[in-house]
């Protein structure tokens, strides 16, 4: 079996504010903060978007597409240990097997990031009731909005002949997704996406 090196760079450009978080709680008083990641060589952090974070969207996205056997009845999983379908081969499998290609962090392209970072209230709202609930109020970290472009790639080897059904796959599955992080329903990270399949020395390693 032949490998073939895949590389792709996607551009998620922005027009409203977005938080990608680590979860709630933090440094300070806010109470869900970015995302970061650390500059030793600039002894700073900036905000980035996880690409743990891409993956679990895109895999959601390029499962309903092979389950409703988009690329061919072969390539809808089986759920098995050495399931050879695409959504096993692109992401791997729970626990399990380790996917083909990496994902990595997407950066902001724009140095002075920090500049665009601010601070959003909210009200929560209880689940159930869809009522806002007692002392809700609480505030986000956001970045943004308009024309901030995070950029990140996704690469690896895939057998040869899979190559372009991957390509095809990723690209598919980044048209589904129009929004991310939290909020979403309220106007944040709402984004358009730039996907470009790039010469093999673009990405990783050589
Ligand atoms: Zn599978």
């Amino acid at each position: 079996m032949s490998l073939a090196k895949v590389c792709i760079t996607y551009r998620l450009e922005f027009f409203t504010p977005v938080h990608v978080g680590a979860g709630t709680g933090g440094r300070g008083f806010l109470d869900k903060y970015l995302y970061r990641e650390r500059d030793y060589h600039q002894k700073k952090d900036y905000p980035i978007i996880p690409g743990s974070t891409i993956k679990g969207r895109l895999r959601a996205a390029v499962t309903a597409l092979a389950r409703a056997q988009v690329y061919g009845p072969e390539e809808a999983c089986r759920e098995t240990e050495d399931c050879p379908c695409l959504v096993c081969l692109i992401f791997g499998q729970k626990g399990n097997r380790r996917g083909h290609l990496y994902f990595e962090d997407a950066r902001p392209t724009y140095n002075d990031i920090d500049r665009l970072v601010g601070v959003r209230p909210g009200i929560a709202m209880d689940r159930y009731r869809r009522v806002a609930r007692d002392n809700a109020l609480y505030t986000v970290e956001t970045v943004g909005g308009k024309n901030v472009v995070f950029q990140g790639q996704i690469w690896g080897w895939v057998p040869e002949e899979k190559r372009q059904t991957v390509v095809a796959a990723l690209k598919d599955a980044f048209a589904f997704n129009y929004a991310l992080g939290f909020g979403k329903s309220r106007g944040l990270g709402w984004f358009r996406v730039q996907v470009v399949e790039e010469g093999s020395g673009k990405c990783g390693t050589p």
